[in-house]
């Protein structure tokens, strides 16, 4: 046993507990059973015997419930208590990918159920893609990546733009694309049916709604400076027919969608030549200056530095190509608070100088700046 099957534990757990809260949606009678989650707490609590020398604690948390109550609204670090502190040394655990996450899920007001928190999903997002396969949104990218350069740009902005549609949209694409199968099963793999009392979250543009325990939508950050919500702008879903983004692809698909939106407005804007996702998702934006100067960006909507530098060694870094730099930009409230952020990503490039990681703030200044100085 070494640190290689604690990694995995700690996979196989964000794993499970995405699973298990979307067992809950599917099916809220029945008990969300995942087998990940159990193997995850398996492994990990095998670990805290044969690496932690935990003794017999560890036997106190082998069922579910128990292990959940004592450990996932602890921030990871917290997990190693009551470790051997010469083996935590041993290990290295403060380099280990997993050790500086917060808390994997919080509890649901006063009920024994939890909510994965956007700590959690980002971990999993950095994982190996054995372990995110299956997921909502990366099924939704394999099935894209099969359209044609222009159908795939038309779909990914539709997909971006809309996170909740109507019956009557929804009939609209599938007859715009009655001839073409692929973006039929994209749109498919995207939205699913939703039928509760809903509003449009201010924040994210998907449906938040009200459970016993509060308000409740993609991510717990839809809450923070949550404006009044009028009573009128609540709606019934169950009434008419409303589709709305799956979980995983508003997160993964959409939100970081709205950044690369949002740099492609400002380009039209600055009259420059640019294109949206050429080659399919190699790149996000692609901007060709007037002297010849190509700058690619990446768009990332992580908000744990840590989260993006594990996806950045896991892509193997900024694609290769024809430009003179590379950025990759995250949403500027990202960082707020957090003004290391940046720092944090741009000291794992240092062997790529022309690639940086910005804010979408910097990135507009940047191309101001460029644009400034080709009109003299
Ligand atoms: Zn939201």
């Amino acid at each position: 046993m070494n640190v290689i099957h604690l990694q995995k534990a700690f996979a196989f757990i964000a794993k499970g507990l995405v699973e298990k809260e979307k067992l809950l949606k599917d099916a809220p009678n029945r008990y969300p059973y995942s087998r990940d989650l159990q193997r995850g707490i398996n492994m990990f609590l095998a670990a805290c015997l044969e690496l932690g020398c935990v003794g017999e604690n560890a036997f106190k948390y082998a069922d579910e419930s128990s292990f959940l109550s004592h450990y996932i609204c602890k921030p990871i670090c917290e997990w190693f208590n009551d470790w051997d502190k010469n083996v935590l040394q041993n290990i290295k655990i403060e380099e280990q990918p997993f050790y500086a996450y917060g808390p994997f899920a919080f509890k649901r007001g006063k009920t024994d159920l939890y909510t994965v928190t956007e700590e959690c999903v980002e971990f999993l997002n950095t994982q190996e893609s054995n372990i995110i396969e299956g997921t909502d949104e990366h099924a939704l990218y394999e099935k894209i990546i099969q359209l044609s350069q222009e159908d795939y740009v038309k779909v990914r902005k539709y997909i971006i733009e809309h996170p909740v549609i109507t019956i009557e949209d929804r009939r609209a694409f599938m007859s715009e694309y009655a001839d073409n199968t692929i973006a039929k099963d994209a749109l498919n793999l995207a939205y699913e049916q939703f039928e509760e009392r809903y509003t449009i979250c201010p924040a994210c543009g998907w449906t938040m709604v009200e459970k016993d325990y509060g308000l409740s939508c993609v991510s717990e950050y839809c809450l923070e400076h949550l404006p009044v919500i009028s009573v009128e702008a609540w709606k019934d879903a169950s009434s008419e027919h409303v589709y709305r983004l799956k979980k995983g692809v508003m997160r993964y698909f959409a939100q970081p969608g709205k950044l690369e939106i949002d740099i492609a407005r400002y380009c039209e804007k600055h009259a420059l030549d640019y294109s949206l996702w050429p080659q399919k998702d190699r790149f996000d934006i692609e901007i060709r200056f007037s002297d010849g100067e190509v700058w690619e960006i990446d768009a990332k909507a992580y908000r744990n530095a840590l989260s993006l530098c594990s996806k950045i060694k896991q892509d193997g870094g900024f694609p290769s190509g024809n430009y003179k730099y590379g950025f990759y930009v995250v949403p500027t409230e990202y960082t707020r608070n957090k003004n290391n952020y940046t720092a944090v990503v741009n000291k794992i490039l240092t062997d790529q100088p022309n690639i940086k990681c910005v804010t979408l703030a910097v990135i507009k200044k940047k191309i101001k700046k460029k644009v400034g100085e080709l009109n003299g």
